[in-house]
């Protein structure tokens, strides 16, 4: 164990010292969040552990060991789903003890002139940030798939070889249909009589990846009643910056929606992502030192922001039009559950629409292993985790699974195609699943 030279270390290890310490020591050690981390489960070490990361936070903030070396490691083989937080009977704010253990890497290993992960920083600071650009991003991935170079790049061994992880995802991110994409700025009538005046959070990804999705979920929207606002100036969440130790990036970004969907006046924001909810939800942590009113228009931003699931339970849905074909299961996502503690809103639509040809899924609140960008930084770490929920999927005999985050569907698409179950079933975003019982095609 190398212990960091007092002169580069001090600022990120104070700066633990002060963010999570507290927070870390609440944990009173008793072990029952290890039943539920599936990073536990899958690799059978305490360090791989909830209580294992806490203790290792803990004496990296006491300079006990290294940060980097010691503490870094089992940080980044997180998957931060927060399934420990809710089975902690004390109530330790596990979230905060992560994202302070990551930010403290990214700063030391700034201080001590290491590289780290130069393309996902490069990627976080000049792509998602920057709504233009992904959308250039997302059309350029377009043109690949009409080409078919995709499947080209994507069936090379060399390149399967070099990039396992990309090759894999690559081939299953569905087609991107441009047209789709939400005009900004615009605001698109309720049909019938008028419940609520929404705004909707596109999210960067949905945006240049899913635009047929978020097409969808509006005219969901507008189906149920509600009048659909689209602020012009939205971003990122910042949900990715915050998980990858980028803070004081996510607060910029955090600052450029609340200026956004602050000029609308809608009573909810409405996103379609668990991930990018669960943010929203806690934007008010990234900007608690910002002072200037930051905090109180954070706390009334994350106070009107709800899934799409959660809005169409209280708006009530569409007329059903078309019961699915065959069963029906859901995936949850694990930030609606552990975060937004909103993990029945979907269930509760899916009983309405399937009947009796919902099944519920074995282990549903347990972790896809997609975590954000975690399959692609650990590949086989990830696939061991998704091989064996592929097994309690098969077991419900379902033709369609639900999703309602980006990551798990992506992650869901995948998981099919390795168990082998493609030509039986399909993964579907919650919002595709249920503008089909509306009979809503996607077309423009
Ligand atoms: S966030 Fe998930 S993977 Fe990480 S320690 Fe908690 S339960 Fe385990
Ligand atoms: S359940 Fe809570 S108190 Fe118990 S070991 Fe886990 S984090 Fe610590």
């Amino acid at each position: 164990m190398t212990l960091p030279a007092p002169s580069t270390a001090s600022t990120a290890v104070h700066r633990l010292r002060a963010e999570a310490r507290e927070a870390a020591n609440r944990c009173i050690q008793c072990g029952y969040c290890l039943p539920v981390c599936p990073t536990y489960h899958s690799m059978g070490k305490e360090t791989h552990s909830p209580r294992g990361r806490i203790n290792l936070v803990k004496a990296a903030a006491d300079g006990k060991i290294d940060l980097l070396d010691d503490m870094a490691p089992s940080l980044d083989l997180c998957l931060g789903c927060r399934a420990c937080e809710t089975a902690c009977p004390v109530g330790v704010p596990y979230g905060q003890i992560l994202e302070a253990g990551r930010a403290a890497t990214v700063r030391e290993t700034a201080a001590r002139g290491r590289s780290a992960g130069r393309l996902q920083t490069l990627a976080l600071k000049h792509l998602f940030p920057h709504p233009g650009r992904l959308r250039a991003a997302g059309r350029l991935v377009e043109a690949a798939q009409r080409l078919r170079l995709d499947r080209l790049v994507f069936a090379f061994p060399p390149a399967r070889e070099a990039a396992p992880a990309l090759t894999a995802l690559g081939r299953i991110v569905p087609s991107v249909e441009g047209r789709f994409r939400l005009p900004p700025g615009t605001r698109l009538p309720a049909e019938g009589e008028k419940k609520r005046t929404v705004a909707f959070f596109q999210g960067c990804v949905m945006d240049a990846v899913m635009p047929r999705i978020n097409w969808l979920t509006v005219e969901l929207l507008r189906k149920a009643g509600c009048e659909v606002v689209i602020p012009a100036g939205q971003t990122c969440c910042g949900a990715l910056h915050v998980h990858q130790g980028l803070p004081e990036a996510a607060a910029e970004l955090v600052k450029r929606n609340l200026d956004a969907f602050e000029e609308t006046g809608a009573e909810w924001i409405v996103n379609n992502a668990g991930g990018c909810g669960a943010m929203l939800r806690e934007c008010g942590h990234v900007l608690a030192d910002a002072g200037g009113g930051w905090p109180e228009r954070a706390a009334a931003f994350a106070a009107r922001s709800r899934d799409i699931s959660q809005v169409l339970v209280e708006t009530g849905l569409p007329p059903l039009v078309k019961r699915p074909e065959g069963l029906v299961t859901l995936q949850e996502s694990c930030h609606l559950r552990n975060v937004q503690k909103a993990a029945e809103a979907p269930v509760k639509l899916l009983r309405e629409t399937a009947g009796d040809r919902f099944r519920a899924l074995s282990g549903a609140s347990d972790c896809c292993a997609s975590g954000g960008i975690f399959n692609l930084l650990h590949f086989e770490e990830s696939m061991a985790i998704l091989d064996a929920k592929m097994a309690s999927v098969r077991q419900t005999a379902a033709v369609t699974v639900v999703t309602s985050n980006p990551g798990c569907h992506l992650q869901m698409r995948l998981g099919i195609r390795r168990a082998g179950l493609e030509d039986r079933c399909r993964a579907v975003h919650l919002v595709e699943y249920l503008a089909e019982c509306a009979g809503l095609t996607a077309e423009r």
